[in-house]
């Protein structure tokens, strides 16, 4: 029987996992090995994917992969491994722990050298709520050298010759998404003096899974037991210190929300990093276990290998396990050479056979049973906690079967309201006012003292135009981040993932994708930041290119003055089906793109379901603060520079003489090049090119420009087959600069650019059909 078949609510043992390669990889790295105990919680309302319960947490799995792991009923022995309940354990409590310093002190790092550490921890671990603690504001976000990944460093509060990286949040050191290489590549080749694991407590078998894996890297870790308010109101206990004793490193109890145990975390970080005190232990395998088939297959693999590893600068115990887990990365660095190879291949199969597992299996387990050990010696696991129990009860209206996609419209519905009529357009307001009598201050100002004309327009219709424009987006962006950094905190947006999955899919592309693509309708701008938190590199470029398809809200005041110029009486018919034609073309260009450039299946969708938890304020406006300032950055130097070209062009003729004529600038002599061009699409009109144009720096201005040029008139310039034309033109052409600046930023000049070209073209083609079809009705 396969996994598939599990009814709900009943539960099973693993048997085996089938599958290949990195996703293969990516379940036994997940928990999903023979032996554990599966339940299935539910499906999701469309009936894919499932919701299983695995080592206490919960895990997302399309049927087809739930399909290849096969299952048994679950045998009532007592089984070595399951953990005794309510064993009594010694409990230091918090700021308690962590004496462990087995080297103490003796030949420390040089007072003037930095001591760099990586943040490392599962997702929802809490990565980001210490970060903020130990950094306060002092830091500072960039990318990680040639990804796009974003990288946040900073120094610890109060010890200036510190730095520590935040790394993405993942589950192994196996290459599986691109955010696990950038976490993995940072340990192997920057090599921080110490490393600071976070682990969520509540949740510590999965998170162990990943510390085992940083203990064989050959630099000093420190354990951060997080989230141990929540355990212990919860009944839950942990021996610290026999745990630090079988870890053989630090193990500190703390609670990043409550900022409790962090000072007790950064002395021993600190201490670690400064005496280069690595872990004790890196040898996990039990030499009694079934014989010690994969003990001794370690130990052999690492003796044949040690010499190239050394060569290479990779700590041996880590190459050798991953090279029986299979990871060709690793296998190319250490260059082995034929003979090895064979050797090595021959100690695996050994391996396999003795075992009963195949490799990537046989590791898993190995490090699952050492977990299971420790679990077994050092933890009294909570009772169902008071935060399970909620989640469960919230799940049943957010998640349910016939209630989950009514609240997500809901939902989705409320966050635009709000964020697009009430606080956003609000701020919005208030700085536009703010702006505007900045702006006539200036004005007035510049006149009293006689400035040069030119400058005059330029710095008031060029410069404050153009970065008032820019300014007018932040309060829209700042409150729609606010709500959905709200969404994603709580746990939420790992939901509505799982529900909308089997949608996505079908344009290849997964759940987590409906994110970006929502905000899309808001703002492409923040819609294409949005697509970081994707796992997979070709979800995440298909993702980007797919927002500009979702008709943004600057494109309203076109629609609205067009509605009413030409078709006032089908208004509500024309704008809905203008947003469903950008949807319809989108899906249609989607399943282009699925069978050209991104060919291939959207990633697996293996996904932790982290309990719901309050968001943390201070997490929400450090996000608001980062991504402000982002923003700015970015938007205003491209924005600045394109309206201030724009306002040139449109000021001089070629001899760069002030016109008097609109008609005679050079934009007007641009645009006039566009007329051939537009003109099968019934736009053939010089004053149109050049509203487009203008356009392209803020869709708004579209209007506006239109009303200047043709004086008011535009009902009597243009037929209504022309007007159809161009709203369906105006809807899918060329995103606005602000967004193709992010897009740059995200993908690279090459994917921007095109992103340009291939809207206009796809804009055109479709606008061609409506004004010809439309011409012979
Ligand atoms: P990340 O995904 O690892 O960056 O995790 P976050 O820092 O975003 O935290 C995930 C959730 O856990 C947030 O809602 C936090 O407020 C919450 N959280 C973080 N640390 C603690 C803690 O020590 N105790 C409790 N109860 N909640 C916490
Ligand atoms: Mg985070």
């Amino acid at each position: 029987m396969n996994l598939s078949e599990l009814e709900i609510g009943k539960s099973a043992i693993i048997e085996s996992v089938g599958g290949d390669g990195a996703l293969r990889q990516h379940f036994l790295d997940m928990g999903v090995i023979p032996g554990a105990e599966v339940t299935v919680v539910k499906y999701a309302p469309l009936g894919d994917p499932i919701e299983l319960l695995i080592h206490g947490y919960q895990l997302t799995l399309r049927l087809e992969e739930a399909r290849q792991i096969e299952i048994v009923p679950v045998v009532k022995t007592q089984d070595n491994r399951t953990l005794k309940k309510n064993r009594k354990t010694e409990h230091p409590g918090l700021g308690e722990g962590g004496k462990f310093h087995p080297k103490g002190s003796g030949n420390p790092l040089p007072d003037n050298e930095i001591l760099t550490f990586a943040l490392v921890g599962n997702q929802n671990s809490g990565k980001t709520t210490l970060f903020n603690r130990l950094t306060g504001s002092n830091q500072h976000v960039g990318n990680f050298p040639g990804v796009t990944v974003d990288r946040k460093d900073g120094v610890i509060k109060g010890h200036p010759k510190t730095r520590i990286t935040d790394l993405p949040g993942i589950y192994s050191m196996s290459p599986y998404s691109s955010e696990e290489l950038v976490s993995r590549n940072f340990v192997l080749n920057e090599k921080p003096k110490g490393i600071i694991n976070i682990v969520d407590a509540t949740n510590i078998e999965r998170n162990l899974y990943l510390t085992m894996q940083l203990l064989e890297m050959e630099i000093p870790v420190v354990v951060a037991l997080n989230m141990m308010d929540e355990l212990t109101a919860n009944g839950g206990h942990i021996d610290i210190n026999h745990m630090e004793q079988l870890l053989g490193t630090p193990v500190v109890p703390i609670s990043a929300a409550k900022n409790q145990g962090i000072e007790e975390l950064v002395d021993h970080a600190i201490h670690i990093a400064r005496y280069q005190e690595k872990p004790l232990r890196q040898d996990f395998c039990d030499e009694h276990d079934h014989n010690g088939a994969v003990h001794r297959s370690l130990h052999g693999i690492a003796h044949l290998i040690e010499h190239h590893a050394q060569k290479q600068d990779i700590p041996i115990r880590f190459a050798a396990s991953k090279l029986i887990e299979g990871d060709s990365r690793i296998q190319s660095m250490l260059m082995l050479d034929q003979n090895e190879t064979e050797t090595m291949e021959h100690i695996i199969q050994q391996m396999e056979k003795e075992r009963g597992l195949d490799r990537g299996a046989a590791i898993a387990d190995m490090r699952f049973a050492f977990i299971y050990r420790v679990c077994d010696a050092c933890v009294k696991k909570p009772k169902e906690s008071k935060e399970r129990v909620r989640s469960e009860r919230i799940d049943r209206l957010l998640t349910g079967k016939y209630t989950a996609i009514p609240v997500f419209i809901g939902i989705m519905g409320l966050v635009f309201f709000l964020t697009f009529n009430v606080i956003g357009a609000w701020l919005q307001g208030l700085l536009e006012k703010g702006v505007a009598s900045f702006t006539m201050m200036v004005d007035v100002w510049m006149a009293h003292m006689q400035v040069n004309p030119v400058l005059h327009g330029l710095v008031i219709q060029g410069v404050f135009a153009g970065v008032g424009s820019v300014l007018s987006f932040l309060p829209i962006i700042v409150t729609l981040f606010f709500f959905l950094s709200l969404l994603e905190d709580s746990g939420y947006i790992a939901r509505v993932a799982f529900v909308m999955d089997k949608l996505l899919r079908k344009i290849g592309l997964s759940g987590r994708s409906i994110v970006p693509l929502l905000i899309g309708f808001g703002c492409t701008v923040p819609a294409v930041m949005a697509t970081r938190t994707l796992p997979s590199e070709r979800d995440r470029r298909m993702t980007i290119l797919l927002t500009p398809f979702m008709s943004c809200t600057a494109k309203l005041p076109i629609y609205a003055f067009f509605v009413h110029a030409f078709f006032p009486k089908q208004g509500g018919l024309i704008m809905i089906g203008l947003y469903v034609l950008g949807i319809v073309v989108g899906i249609l260009v989607s399943l282009l793109y699925r069978n050209t450039v991104f060919k291939g299946e959207a990633v697996p969708f293996v996904m932790e379901l982290p309990n719901y938890r309050m968001p943390s304020a201070k997490n929400v406006i450090q996000l608001l603060w980062d991504k402000s300032k982002d923003f700015l950055q970015r938007a205003f130097s491209v924005i600045l520079i394109a309206t201030i070209i724009v306002w040139l062009l449109q000021t001089f003729d070629l001899h760069l003489n002030v016109v008097k004529e609109s008609q005679d600038s050079i934009l007007a002599m641009i645009s006039s090049v566009l007329v051939p061009v537009l003109k099968p699409i019934g736009l053939g009109d010089w004053r149109i090119g050049t509203s487009l144009i203008s356009g392209f720096m803020a869709k708004e201005s579209v209007v506006s420009t239109l009303k200047i040029l043709f004086g008011g008139h535009v009902n009597h310039a243009l037929s209504a087959l022309s007007a159809a034309s161009l709203l369906v033109f105006s809807l899918l052409y060329t995103p606005c600069v602000a967004a193709v600046a992010s897009i740059k930023r995200e993908l690279g000049s090459r994917w921007a650019i095109s992103v340009v070209v291939w809207q206009c073209v796809i804009a055109w083609v479709v606008a061609f059909l409506v004004y010809q079809i439309g011409g012979l009705l």
